[in-house]
């Protein structure tokens, strides 16, 4: 018998936190985003903790609760409802270079800025003061958009920018995260304020979020501390392109998206991405993705994105972005096509709901799930419902509250 998080600090220390940032927008006198030693965000609580209060929060948090409903015109067990797949990319040259596939997600969020469907886009990049790190931007102009695109494969807190964004009273789209997606959706219900002002939801298929450890070991290979980098980037300029970091005194160092992910032991994904049970971006409008067959790339290209349509309104701006010519679509896909490019998001969907299983049993809280088809995907793994078992009671789903840091 599963049960499931009634607080924040048990949603923390379960190990069920993504850092989403929702905990700071609903409750900015009570939380803060902090970046624990091991490199997450996580929300410090910043007044005594008050679990009436942070109610409204766990009815969205990712940690506590999950879901999807089905809007679009055809479903599949693995992808979910869906009314379009292809492939795609950016109408613009110079977008779909720098971008980290072929700039679907940057594209989509110019077109609606350009249209004035938006009149901002709240997402991540680079912190211009700590390039490693990221943190939430609300892009007015294209020209933004577009600078602020690329893959953070790093810690994302997104939604820390919500309230201020609803707060503006005006319409904008929101590019983030799966989970991010899920959460902006289960808000919905108790802020009618996002039914009317958010005009889109884009993410990226996420094959998990590594903490920030990843990133500094990958200084420390280079030789390079934290505080002299200058530029710090995951991929794009070309698809994938390459990771670089520059410094402040002109130094250069690059390693090909392969080397960066050729050690599955140093990836450093957090808990929560691996039971991810939408990594697939079905509480979204629109996902877009990579295509490689087999999911890895043979070598660079001119940048080609899957995108999938999930409800009328992903459909309709897709419809809109290509009408204009801010989106080019290449050749029609089929779910089938996906398991071969995404093979790890199958074997994940099959496995969700073993782990789950696995926690229960080690006595873990886990979240609510609904409309992603856990049960009926389940391949009923020994295997991951005893690592999920061995690893929560060992202490390595576990994880302390950080302490605000000011
Ligand atoms: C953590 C992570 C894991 C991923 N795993 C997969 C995978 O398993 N399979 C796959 O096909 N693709 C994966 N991707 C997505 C892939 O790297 C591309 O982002 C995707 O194909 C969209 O490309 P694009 O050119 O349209 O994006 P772009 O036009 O470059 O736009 C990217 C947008 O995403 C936002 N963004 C970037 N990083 C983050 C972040 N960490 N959190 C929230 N928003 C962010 C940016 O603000 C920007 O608006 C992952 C991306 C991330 C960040
Ligand atoms: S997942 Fe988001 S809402 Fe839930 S505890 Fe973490 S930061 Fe807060
Ligand atoms: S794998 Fe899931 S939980 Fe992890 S970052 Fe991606 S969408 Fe969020």
């Amino acid at each position: 018998m599963s049960r499931h998080p009634e607080t924040i600090r048990e949603v923390v220390e379960h190990g069920l936190c993504i850092g989403c940032g929702l905990c700071e927008a609903i409750g900015p006198g009570r939380w803060k985003m902090a970046m624990t030693d091991e490199g997450r965000l996580r929300p410090a609580p910043i007044a005594s903790e008050d679990p009436a209060a942070d109610a409204e929060i766990l009815s969205a948090c990712p940690g506590a609760v999950t879901e999807a409903v089905a809007e679009g015109a055809h479903s599949d067990q693995i992808w979910g409802s869906y009314t379009h797949m292809s492939e795609a990319w950016a109408g613009d040259t110079d977008t779909r270079f720098r971008a980290a596939t072929g700039g679907v997600l940057s594209a989509l969020g110019v077109h609606l800025l350009k249209t004035e469907q938006a009149k901002f886009v709240l997402h991540c990049a680079a912190d211009p003061e700590h390039p490693v790190r990221s943190r939430w931007f609300m892009s007015e102009t294209p020209k933004e958009v577009v600078a602020r695109a690329q893959s953070r494969y790093g810690p994302s807190d997104t939604l820390a920018g919500l309230e201020i964004a609803l707060g503006r009273g005006e319409p904008f789209a929101i590019i983030a995260k799966p989970c991010d997606a899920g959460a902006i959706r289960a808000r919905t219900k108790d802020d009618p304020r996002i039914d009317q002002l958010v005009v889109a939801v884009l993410v990226m298929v996420c094959g998990g979020a590594s903490d920030l450890g990843k990133s500094w070991n990958l200084l420390r290979e280079f030789g390079v501390s934290e505080e002299e980098v200058s530029v710090f980037r995951y991929r794009g300029f070309g698809n994938p392109g390459l990771t670089r970091v520059e410094t402040e005194d002109g130094k250069a160092f690059e390693k090909t998206y392969l080397d960066l992910w050729a050690d599955e032991s140093g990836w450093r994904i957090q808990s929560r991405c691996k039971i991810c049970p939408d990594a697939i971006g079905e509480a979204a409008d629109i996902a877009a993705l990579d295509i490689w067959p087999g999911g890895a790339p043979a070598g660079e290209d001119a940048g080609f994105n899957g995108i999938i349509t999930r409800n009328d309104r992903g459909q309709a701006l897709m419809q809109s972005a290509f009408g204009a010519g801010d989106l080019v679509l290449g050749q029609r896909h089929s779910p089938r096509d996906y398991d071969d490019f995404q093979p790890h998001q199958v074997s994940k969907k099959r496995a969700v709901a073993a782990r789950l299983r696995g926690l229960s049993a080690a006595g873990y809280p886990v979240f609510r799930h609904c409309g992603l088809r856990l049960d009926e995907l389940d391949a009923k793994s020994d295997k991951d419902e005893q690592g999920a078992q061995d690893r929560a009671e060992s202490g390595r789903f576990a994880e302390q509250m950080p302490k605000a840091k000011f």
